[in-house]
């Protein structure tokens, strides 16, 4: 069974783009359908194809910012490829195809991907995750170590995305666009310096990051530990953001708050 599974696993591809994204090349391979995620330029992605043989056949986009649908159109003129987004946000998605939300789902090949609706960082963003591969692409919404800035949500909306998330499987791999991590972990271990998880995931944040090295995908059972976002109802994290009569996503507003000055 295991080796079966194997045989027939998804393919993902991390490549970066501009100055701090990272675009995801996700291949199925009994079929050979190949999505980009959040492609922010068209010539890094045809790239990245090119390199594995792969035919560029669709772009999954979380949401409509620029340096997440930036390669859409091109690659569509170059590629005949579809492109599949959230339905909240059709009229902001370049050269949308199929509009897609919970009650969808997306697919890829002979692979579905459950959509979750995750609002926050704009009103519209969603997040693809693969079950059988525990593979998550969830934008700019959670982060290694970090979520997303608040520009069209409010922290309540953003509370419950992130829960929605951490409700996953512990190895869950988390596919987030950017690489935010050293300085998120700045902040992190600043909100909750006596995390001793956390500080074991600092100390090998940084020594992945003096090599060179991504440090995405990250892991969700890690988060789970260690990201101050996902832990605005830990008593450590309430004790230091929280006050009399604070529900738990006023917490989260708190923190978000204090990184955004940090
Ligand atoms: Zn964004
Ligand atoms: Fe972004």
């Amino acid at each position: 069974m295991s080796a079966q599974k194997s045989e027939k696993a998804l393919e993902i591809v991390v490549f970066p783009m501009l100055s701090d994204n990272y675009g995801f090349l996700i291949h199925e391979p009994l079929t050979g359908a190949t999505a980009v995620v959040d492609p922010a330029e068209a010539a890094p992605t045809l790239a990245a194809c090119d390199a594995r043989g792969w035919r560029l056949t669709h772009i999954f986009n979380t949401h409509h910012h620029g340096d997440h649908v930036g390669g859409n159109l091109d690659l569509k003129a170059k590629t005949g490829c579809t492109i599949v987004g959230p339905a909240y946000d059709r009229d902001r998605i370049p050269g949308l195809d199929i509009a897609v939300d919970e009650a969808s789902g997306a697919d890829l090949g002979n692979r579905h991907a459950k959509v979750f609706f995750v609002p926050g960082h704009t009103r519209g963003h969603i997040a693809y995750w693969f079950a059988e591969d525990a593979a998550l692409f969830c934008g700019d919404t959670l982060f290694a170590l970090g979520c997303g800035r608040l520009f069209e949500g409010t922290p309540a909306q953003m509370w419950q995305s992130l829960l929605k998330l951490r409700a996953l499987p512990d190895e869950t791999r988390v596919y987030c666009a950017h690489e935010y991590t050293q300085s998120n972990a700045r902040f992190a271990l600043a909100a909750e310096p006596e995390n001793v998880a956390l500080q074991q995931e600092v100390a090998r944040v940084n020594a992945a990051r003096a090599k060179g090295e991504f440090t995405i995908p990250s892991l969700l059972g890690r988060e789970k530990a260690c990201n101050p976002f996902l832990r605005a109802d830990a008593p450590s994290l309430q004790a230091h953001f929280g006050g009399a009569g604070m529900k738990d996503a006023d917490v989260l507003g708190a923190i978000r708050a204090a990184k955004d000055r940090f």
